[in-house]
């Protein structure tokens, strides 16, 4: 018999808690037998006290079991069920090109994401961009497109990790959101309530990051990878640079358009390509799918030149509600803003630095995303031609063109653009797409 104050005393004094301690603190949390204010003490507990390796796996996997975990043994996949999470940015649409080069790659891609947050992008708000794409689908539906398509890039269904809803409403009231060892838990909570085998964690750096220095990134990225391993996922997280916008564009349409051309050959912006192949090979290696780095590229890349991976994202949109010819035809379905028009710098140089969380924001105020939960979106808004860091940038080259629906956001977007991009004469150091890779082995 546990009493949920014990619990608390015990992490308020520096202690280790046990893994019945915390399998009964979290069914406590789930079914509303721990009050508010109880949850509330044990995050500011664990906020200041840390919780051991040990500690954080019992936390995830107790999350995890809180409500229904995903499980595909019956319908026989040929392949391994295989996942990524990002902890978010800003052009950060690697999601919708990696699902289908995994898949068409053997994988199986049951992939649960989530709204934009912040200044960050979602996945889902990207899909919702598409008519008639269906992001909470029926089970059945799921798991059928799972199986055809390979792929299906969903949003969270209300019977997934019920814990962490609770725990982290109360969390983000009483800040104690930036716990490494809660956000371990509440990332992979989820993340493995999808019955994965293997998972690769994108952890990003830089200025549009949600974690605020290198060091702080390297810890989560350690702490995800020993805590997934831990509970029987096999994990790597990649620190990848999130100093510049990761596409050329921000803003959900801009975005999907972006991906599809990327999947066709129509354009590939060379830091994307990087980021994106560098998780969809480390996806293949953990799952079995390919036998070293170099054997993943030369697998991911003929997906891409034959068209299959092009194929199965026109196939999970198909199969999920959107229109059948998407791919060939996007330009049809995809919103667009009333006025699209480029934004100069004040002087010539090169594009030195970016504040790329302020961009994000810029993305936001046009009405790409939420002020508050629950705001509608505009779907066409956005930015596109966004500059590279070390991009001569003069009169006739902008630093980006804005996507607004009135001379008012233009304006307001534009000048958030000018203020978050720094011109200077010389040319920055150039930084790596990826910075390092967390394996199992490293740790
Ligand atoms: N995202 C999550 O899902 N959980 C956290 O705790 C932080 C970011």
């Amino acid at each position: 018999m546990f009493l949920a104050q014990e619990i608390i005393r015990k992490k308020r004094n520096g202690d280790a808690l046990t893994n019945q301690e915390i399998q009964f603190f979290v069914k406590g949390i789930t079914d509303g037998s721990v009050s508010e204010g109880q949850i509330a003490a044990l995050g500011m507990a664990v906020y200041f006290n840390d919780m051991t390796m040990d500690e954080r796996i019992a936390l995830t996997t107790a999350m995890r079991d809180s409500g229904t975990v995903l499980n595909w043994d019956s319908l026989g996949l040929n392949g391994p069920v295989i996942d990524k999470h990002s902890t978010g940015g800003v052009g950060d649409v690697i999601s919708l090109m990696l699902g289908p080069m995994v898949a068409a790659c053997g994988g199986y891609v049951p992939m649960i994401s989530g709204r934009g947050l912040g200044h960050t992008g979602g996945t889902l708000d990207k899909f919702d961009a598409i008519p008639g794409y269906q992001t909470e689908p029926s089970s059945e539906l799921f798991r059928k497109v799972v199986k055809e398509a390979g792929v299906a890039i969903i949003g969270q269904t209300g019977d997934l990790v019920p814990a962490d809803k609770r725990f982290y409403s109360i969390r983000d009231n009483t800040a104690t959101v930036e716990s490494i060892s809660l956000i371990t838990a509440s990332i992979l909570s989820k993340k493995l309530a999808a019955g994965l085998d293997a998972l690769a964690m994108d952890v990003k750096v830089g200025s549009g990051a949600f974690m605020p220095t290198y060091e702080a990134s390297l810890e989560l990225a350690r702490s995800i990878t020993a805590v997934a391993n831990g509970a029987g996922t096999k994990t790597t997280a990649l620190l990848t640079d999130m100093n510049q916008v990761l596409a050329s564009c921000a803003g959900n349409a801009l975005e999907v358009k972006e991906a599809v051309d990327f999947l066709t050959g129509k354009y590939r912006n060379p830091r994307l390509y990087e980021v994106t192949m560098g998780l969809c090979a480390e996806m293949l290696q953990l799952g079995g799918l390919a036998s070293s780095e170099a054997d993943a590229r030369s697998k991911l890349n003929a997906v891409l030149d034959n068209g299959r991976a092009a194929e199965i994202f026109g196939k999970m949109v198909a199969g999920l509600g959107g229109p059948a010819d998407f791919v060939e035809s996007y330009d049809k379905y995809l919103p667009k803003a009333s006025i699209v028009r480029p934004v100069y710098a004040e002087r010539s140089g090169f594009a030195y630095s970016m504040v790329t969380r302020e961009l994000g924001l810029a993305v936001v105020t046009l009405g790409g995303g939420r002020r508050k939960p629950g705001d509608a979106l505009d779907y066409s808004v956005g930015l596109s031609n966004v500059c590279a860091l070390g991009q001569a940038i003069d009169s006739d080259t902008p630093l980006a063109v804005i996507h607004a629906q009135s001379e008012a956001a233009f304006e307001e977007a534009a000048r958030a653009v000018r203020g978050a991009i720094q011109i200077a004469d010389k040319q920055p150091e150039k930084t790596p797409e990826i910075y390092q890779y967390v394996r199992a082995g490293d740790l």
